[in-house]
């Protein structure tokens, strides 16, 4: 996806696509995007049907299995510790010893191995790396390699934060691209738009940098997060306005953004049947199953639409609790 404040960025990455460098460097200050923009600009130049501005179209085949991560052609190689999805409900229960923060050495050789077999659709193949600064010297070097002879058809988008931890032997096979920071005006409607409650001091606790800010505010609220959802799972005993007095520290959107992504799933699990499993809440698989039993389909599918209606007027901060409250109610009236 691109952020508003990308669109210049896209311009000068779309007047490179007449002559592709076999290898780009975005780099640019953490925070700003720079990631996906290099997986929107690799799957622009994987769509069948890209738009008139290069941007993927969403819909054709090679955007699906993009989407999906299984486009034959597109290869992403990040340490372990950046590939859980931006879902925290997803994350497995369980003690596991941490996701490593290094980009190994045996990603680096499936990657040499995966461009070595040239394409599979004809097209390009498309690698992108990030951050560029997690390879460890083996790998770097072994990265160099491919660089220096560039296999046909393939372009490989680097990204770092870090343009001072690039080997310069690196740095002389790219091209660079530098990816501008958001203006603070921009950054904040952005914020805002998230529904991140104190955008000024957020971003400048993060340095002007919106994604950082995102994820400290996102993180500051996961436990009221969590307690929400903990709560919903109760169905016709839920506290409506108990919840309402308890949440009023989180903005509407977040609290209407986890009741979309709940109803979401007691439609899918009302709509699968027996073995459905939700996608948003996997950990609440049991309160969902027993939710959704106690309602239809229908029911859920008018409070879906009425949640979309709620998220269209949902920045009017001191109706916040009365919108809550309003809406926890109709949730409790699922399961009368
Ligand atoms: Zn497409």
């Amino acid at each position: 996806m691109l952020y508003p404040w990308q669109k210049e960025d896209w311009q000068r990455l779309g007047a490179l696509r007449e002559r592709l460098p076999h290898a780009l460097l975005i780099h640019g200050q953490q925070g700003i995007g720079k990631r996906d923009l290099a997986l929107h600009f690799a799957q622009g130049l994987l769509c069948e049907t890209p738009l008139a501005d290069g941007q993927p179209c969403g819909t054709c085949a090679a955007c699906h299995w993009f989407s999906q991560g299984n486009h034959p052609d597109f290869t992403v190689v990040r340490p372990e510790a950046l590939e859980a999805s931006g879902e925290t409900e997803t994350d497995e229960g369980g003690k596991k010893k941490a996701p490593s923060k290094i980009i190994r050495m045996e990603q680096v050789r499936a990657l040499i191995e995966a461009v070595g077999v040239g394409t599979h659709r004809a097209g390009l193949r498309m690698v992108v790396v990030y951050p560029l600064d997690a390879l460890q010297t083996e790998g770097a070097n072994a990265l160099l390699k491919t660089l220096e002879e560039p296999p046909p058809s393939t372009v490989f988008l680097l990204v770092t934060d870090r343009l001072d931890r690039v080997l310069p032997t690196i740095l002389s096979r790219c091209r660079q691209f530098s990816a501008q920071r958001p203006t603070a005006a921009a950054a904040l409607d952005w914020l805002r738009s998230q529904g991140v409650a104190d955008a000024e001091a957020q971003l400048a606790l993060a340095g002007g940098s919106p994604l950082t800010a995102l994820h400290a505010a996102e993180a500051e609220e996961q436990p009221l997060q969590r307690w929400l959802v903990g709560q919903l799972g109760a169905g016709a005993a839920f506290d409506a306005s108990g919840a309402a007095e308890q949440l009023q520290k989180l903005p509407v959107p977040a609290v209407l953004g986890i009741l979309q992504r709940w109803t979401y799933d007691l439609l899918k699990l009302r709509l699968d049947g027996e073995g459905a499993t939700a996608r948003y809440f996997p950990k609440e698989q049991a309160a969902l199953a027993r939710c959704a039993s106690a309602t239809d389909a229908h029911r859920l599918q008018a409070f879906a639409s009425r949640l979309t209606g709620h998220r269209r007027s949902e920045n009017h901060p001191l109706a916040a609790r009365l919108v809550m409250e309003a809406v926890f109610l109709e949730y409790r009236q699922l399961f009368r």
